[in-house]
């Protein structure tokens, strides 16, 4: 999920690998490392927790000569942020060195299996089986590195990009990917290779992108060799690079929260990845099933989190109670841990928190600790403190949030909580099984109708230059749609400084009802869900007092479309999943309004990405 970097040639390899780690850095990471073949025939591999400065400190006094190398940030998935955990692993005999980015799900199966064998393991990762399957299939079939490799990739489940060396051929990196990017650069002499071109666009232009299922054979002395698992030759596509570098960090998009957006088909399957298994009729959540008990006996839940959090956990609310019948709170941790909670041992705490280190977030853990409570984590951060502070817990593995405006971590919260709820409804029998496999089914389907949503980009864009001046904005939903509409009205006040709220669409005649005039806009979130027709009376209500009306409708709508100014039409979705797809265009209008009124989306002023105060 973070970056690898590689090289083969003649000039210091260390160096190239340093300056492409730092390229990398707007990933973001948690650990750094190096492998290095000296030319005196050792293999060293130095590795440190923390920046890459770390790494470079670290090596100050060590050997860092030759001419072939690989390198890796990490993004933890599989055991926390240390020096042991962090990359390149090498295998039991130190003869191969190997840098990954990704998960093998199925590492657990292997793992047990190598150890059966005898092997023995230094670290946590799953990227370390990998390595030492590797080395387990050389050894005993007398293979080259290659035809290990392949052999092992075959028995991987998951998603990789590869890089790996070997002691006794230094001339020659194998690199591999499936579902995770590598790109190999082309030089006179040398070769390169990366999670993008940013490493590498400095010493050549010439890339070639690594499909899915190929290996490459990279070396400085024969030209580049690409084969799939079933050992066929394919062909190699030399690019030409045309983006600058500061467009290459970004992906190619002009900001991080835009790329951040985009990103969200490929997170959410991450997110799903191992998760929604047997074509969608199982959902196996590990931490729901760690904490059976826990969750089968508790009288009530509360989930605490701030912000963006808390809107998913008011969703996460709505799905727990629904599917499973258990009651459930949402709190603001701020509050909750000023409010003097009556707490005790059957009730359940979920926290909910992108960077797991939200300071009133974890204070609140510690207080339902104390008070006996069951503690749940979710986060996106790898060994953070929340997952530290948990009795159980789950990842949302969207991979590094940059922009502060959370977008793809706040669909993975949904998606999480959207799992968790289903896990404990399919123990608690809440739920008949043919509905939840319905669900499943879908679920699996979510990363392309994000995709397919994501192709309403153009129609907002345009639809944004309307409404960049207005000075309010009102969001409006429903159900599953109200906590869409505070985060919509939430994304727009952080980019754009315009001043939104959300509403629950009914409460709106309780007061906002009075601001409603030609100048304010209103977005009103309104799939075909079991609350449609309430909603169509909400937008009947705001044209009455000539105000504008943007809604967010089911591909189809009929009755709507009449009515509003402007529609915007998504995917159909069973109801407990449309979240996930109506936040969509509003993370899209409120980034183009930001964009039209030339504000730094990535940075807005006086915001923090990770709030570690009070
Ligand atoms: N799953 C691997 C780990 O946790 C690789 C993570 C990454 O992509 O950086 O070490």
């Amino acid at each position: 999920m973070c970056g690898i970097v590689g090289y083969v040639g003649e000039r210091n390899a260390y160096d190239i690998l340093i300056k492409g780690l730092h390229r990398l850095e707007y990933r973001g990471y948690d650990s750094a490392g190096v492998a290095l073949v000296s030319p005196s025939g050792t293999l060293n591999v130095y590795k440190a927790a923390g920046k890459v400065s770390n790494l470079e400190n670290y090596c100050k006094d060590k050997d860092t000569t030759g001419g072939i190398g690989i390198a890796h940030t990490r993004w933890a998935t599989h055991g926390e942020p240390s020096d042991r955990n962090a990359h390149p692993h090498f295998s039991e005999d130190e003869e191969i060195a190997l840098v990954h980015n990704g998960t093998i799900e199925n590492y657990k199966v292997l793992k047990d299996a190598l150890i059966q064998n005898g092997c023995k393991f230094q670290s946590e990762t799953d990227t370390e089986v990998l390595v030492q399957l590797i080395e387990y299939i050389r050894t005993h079939n007398d293979c080259t590195l290659l035809e290990a490799v392949k052999e092992a990739l075959r028995q991987v489940v998951g998603a990789y990009a590869i890089a790996v060396i070997e002691k006794n051929r230094p001339d020659t990196i194998i690199a591999a990917r499936k579902s995770s990017p590598l790109v190999i650069g082309i030089g006179d002499g040398e070769m390169f290779l990366a999670s993008d071109a940013t490493p590498i666009v400095e010493y050549t232009k010439d890339v070639v992108y690594v499909k899915d299922n190929e290996i490459a054979v990279v070396s400085k002395t024969r030209p580049l060799k690409l084969v799939n698992l079933n050992n066929e030759e394919t062909s190699v596509d030399v690019k030409t690079l045309e983006l600058s570098i500061s467009q290459l960090e970004k992906g190619g998009y002009p900001h991080f929260m835009l790329k951040e957006i985009f990103e969200q088909p490929t997170t959410l399957l991450d997110c799903i990845r191992g998760r929604v298994v047997n074509e969608g009729k199982d959902i196996i959540v590990s931490g729901v099933l760690d904490s059976k008990e826990k969750f089968m006996n508790a009288k009530r839940i509360i989930i605490v989190a701030c912000g963006t959090s808390w809107h998913a956990s008011l969703i996460g609310k709505y799905l727990i109670q629904d599917m499973c019948r258990i009651p459930v709170e949402v709190e603001y941790a701020s509050e909750f841990r000023y409010s003097n909670p009556v707490l005790d041992d059957r009730d359940v705490v979920i926290a909910v928190s992108q960077s797991g280190e939200t300071a009133d977030t974890l204070a609140a853990i510690q207080m339902a600790h104390d008070a006996g409570a069951y503690v749940y984590g979710i986060s996106n951060v790898v060994g953070s403190s929340i997952p530290r502070n948990t009795d159980s817990g789950t990842y949302i593995h969207v991979g590094p949030e940059i922009g502060v405006a959370s977008t793809k971590a706040f669909t993975g919260q949904v998606m999480v909580l959207t799992l968790i709820a289903m896990a404990i409804a399919e123990l608690k029998g809440t739920m008949p099984k043919e509905d939840l496999i319905k669900i499943g089914e879908e679920i699996l389907k979510v990363p392309d109708y994000v995709r397919q949503t994501l192709e309403l980009n153009e129609q907002i864009e345009r639809l944004s230059l309307i409404f960049t001046y207005a000075h309010n904005f009102l969001y409006l939903g429903r159900g599953y749609s109200y906590p869409v509409a505070l985060e919509g009205a939430l994304k727009l006040k952080e980019i754009s400084y315009i001043h939104a709220e959300g509403y629950p669409a009914a409460e709106m005649k309780h007061g906002p009802i009075a601001l409603i005039d030609a100048e304010m806009p209103t977005v009103i979130i309104a799939p075909n869900d079991h609350l449609y027709e309430k909603i169509v009376n909400n937008v009947q209500q705001v044209k009455a007092r000539h105000g504008s009306v943007i809604a967010i409708v089911t591909e189809g709508d009929k009755e709507i479309r009449n009515i509003a100014d402007h529609v915007i039409e998504v995917p159909d979705v069973p109801e407990c999943l449309t979240p996930i797809i109506t936040s969509i265009p509003l993370q899209l209008l409120s980034y183009y309004i930001a964009i039209n009124k030339g504000k730094n989306v990535d940075m807005p002023r006086n915001l923090a990405k990770s709030v570690t105060v009070e």
